[in-house]
């Protein structure tokens, strides 16, 4: 083991407490005082999570004797200089069950490297081994490992040695460890391992096909061979969640149980729609992101922020994508597809905030921006998953315009794939753009500036219209316009009012959860908070008010009775008419040229 300076121990020592046993050894520690500390962040998820803030004990020793360790800062500690190996041992609090935290009770332990290994400064490049040891007593027997991290001596999905070739390796390997359900494919000749944990009766033989035809159209998308030897799909089912996070040979996703696909389903929809979404989203990142990575990136500094202007293409092509590689692969309808796209316009164009700020600006914020959404969120910001991919719905659709069909934006990604996947060298801020230029030989300057750094509206009218396909508007039919759940006397003598307000259910009463810039509530000051009890006199509940204001014409002024912590208002409301501001997609160009020019967008149906 000489050649392994670095080496790490995780004991799954205390699962009733949660708490994590973790060593990790030096051979050759700085003689000045080796230095070790824990990220702040994980790659992948742009907040600071402050993974030391679990730490509940860490001590060191170095030839059978204590080391004092001081600590340098929120994440940095010092071990006195020691002529021998050193060990420091951490126990770690595990209590988050999302995709990018630590978990660990009787039922199973899961981690991500970030909240567990401490980085050994001067040893960023240095290969580490990895020592996953089994939970103490008989109930824990039939627990085995699902990783993505290369085997050492390990059997498979076995305790024992797993080896990583650089710290940054080790931590974007997330494990789980229990009595997770296991199924297996092959793409494109890697092998794919599906684990599944949680209580669920879904059907993993449906899932397992889906993802085979889903990793072998990506696979395909940039060409092989795959960039990973194996790939491994870690699934917690839960009774309500959803979350995903990317790793380079794998991927973390949370999800509601029912999301998985239920026996003798024949189309995906709902729930196993999304999950699907959500998978191909991470699969996607594979390469836009875990190896096509922005320069800010290369390397990440595990300290503090790491700022780009480039989410939009890391993460908003990838939501571009993740969709459209659905269709293509046939695992949903050219209609659904449509729908999908009709939902996230609709979206995208009831933000008030996507006159507030570019995306550019929006990546660059989204540790406290969009990370840290509030009730002003929709009014002030715009988000770069969602308006980056229809940046890339534009773009593509462009570029297979101007082209007449002979290049598209998927040329540009493979132009990516090549350029920097390929190579490990950083996309600089202005990378896409060039990349965009050269492969298609298109002057795309225009169209980058106004998408990307200001706030104008995209073109998506009529760049929709050359695949044939149509947008119209229509008015709200839900939030608070619920005007289909209406009966049709209600809607007849509705002039559609609207207050312009996303409210919630909060034990039966309805809260205003936020109130839009210009809207009647805001102009009759109302705010994000406020329990609304009565209209015109009249009891409100989240159950009756579309009715209730469903009686009103656009003009009239009446009283809302609200409470404001716990002081009583009485505001007089204009309301005005609800806005068009929901928008359907629909198939309407039949010349040869369209249909041909939206085969090739979509695939064939
Ligand atoms: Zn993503």
């Amino acid at each position: 083991m000489k050649n392994y300076p670095v080496r790490y121990s995780v004991f799954l020592s205390n699962p009733e407490a949660h708490l994590f046993e973790v060593h990790c050894s030096i051979e050759d520690p700085d003689p000045m005082g080796q230095k070790f500390s824990l990220p702040t962040w994980i790659p992948g998820s742009y907040l600071i999570r402050e993974f030391a803030k679990h730490v509940v004990r860490i001590g060191a020793l170095g030839n059978r004797r204590k080391l004092r360790m001081v600590k340098l800062d929120k994440n940095t500690w010092q071990v006195e200089p020691a002529d021998g190996p050193v060990v420091v041992i951490m126990e770690v609090y595990a209590w988050d069950l999302s995709v990018r935290g630590a978990h660990f009770d009787t039922t199973h332990a899961f981690f991500n490297g970030p909240a567990l290994f401490l980085q050994v400064h001067g040893h960023a490049e240095t290969p580490v081994l990895v020592d996953i040891q089994p939970p103490k007593g008989t109930k824990y027997r039939n627990w085995r490992i699902a990783t993505a991290m290369r085997r050492k001596g390990a059997r498979p999905y076995g305790f024992g040695t797993y080896e990583a070739a650089n710290y940054d390796e080790l931590i974007d390997h997330p494990v789980e460890i229990g009595t997770f359900e296991l199924a297996t494919f092959k793409a494109a000749g890697v092998q794919h391992d599906v684990a599944v944990t949680g209580r669920h009766r879904g059907d993993l033989r449906r899932l397992v096909k889906d993802l085979k035809k889903l990793c072998e159209t990506q696979i395909a998308f940039f060409g092989t061979p795959a960039p990973m030897d194996r790939y491994v799909f870690l699934i917690t089912t839960v009774g309500d969640g959803y979350g995903g996070l990317e790793h380079r040979s794998s991927t973390a996703l949370l999800c509601a149980r029912n999301d998985l696909p239920q026996p003798n389903v024949v189309t995906a929809s709902g729930g196993y729609r999304t999950l699907l979404g959500l998978a191909s989203h991470e699969y996607f990142h594979t390469w836009n992101v875990k190896r096509i990575k922005p320069a800010a990136f290369t390397p990440y500094d595990l300290d503090r922020e790491n700022y780009t202007t480039l989410l939009w293409a890391f993460e908003g092509f990838t939501s571009y994508y993740d969709d459209l590689l659905l269709v293509r692969a046939g695992l949903i309808s050219h209609a659904t597809y449509l729908d999908t796209l009709a939902r996230n316009i609709t979206s995208l164009l009831r933000l008030g905030g996507r006159k507030r700020q570019t995306i550019a600006e929006s990546s660059f914020d989204a540790w406290i921006k969009y990370y840290r959404s509030d009730e002003n969120t929709p009014n002030a910001s715009v988000s770069y998953y969602l308006k980056g991919s229809l940046v890339a719905l534009c773009l593509d659709l462009l570029i297979r315009a101007q082209t007449n069909g002979r290049k598209s934006l998927d040329h540009v990604m493979r132009g990516l794939w090549k350029r920097y996947g390929l190579t490990g060298i950083g996309v600089p801020e202005d990378g896409i753009e060039q990349v965009a230029e050269q492969i298609t030989g298109l002057k795309l300057t225009r169209f980058f500036n106004q998408a990307l750094h200001t706030t104008a509206d995209l073109p998506l009218q009529k760049l929709l219209k050359t695949v044939g396909v149509e947008i119209r508007q229509r008015p709200a039919r839900s939030g608070m316009d619920r005007r289909d759940q209406m009966s049709r006397k209600e809607r007849q003598a509705s002039r559609g009012v609207a207050l312009g307000v996303r409210t919630g259910n909060d034990g039966g009463e309805l809260k205003l959860s936020q109130v839009f810039t210009g809207s009647a509530a805001q102009k009759a000051g109302l705010a994000a908070g406020d329990i609304i009890i009565a209209i015109d006199g009249l009891r409100v509940t989240p159950d009756n008010v579309d009715a209730h204001l469903g009686r009103y014409r656009a003009g009239e002024t009446i009283p809302v009775h609200a409470f404001r912590r716990d002081e009583l208002l009485v505001l007089p409301v204009k309301l005005e008419a609800a806005k068009l501001d929901a928008w359907s997609l629909s198939v309407v160009g039949t010349s040869k040229e369209t249909v041909r020019a939206r085969k090739s967008w979509l695939g064939s149906a």
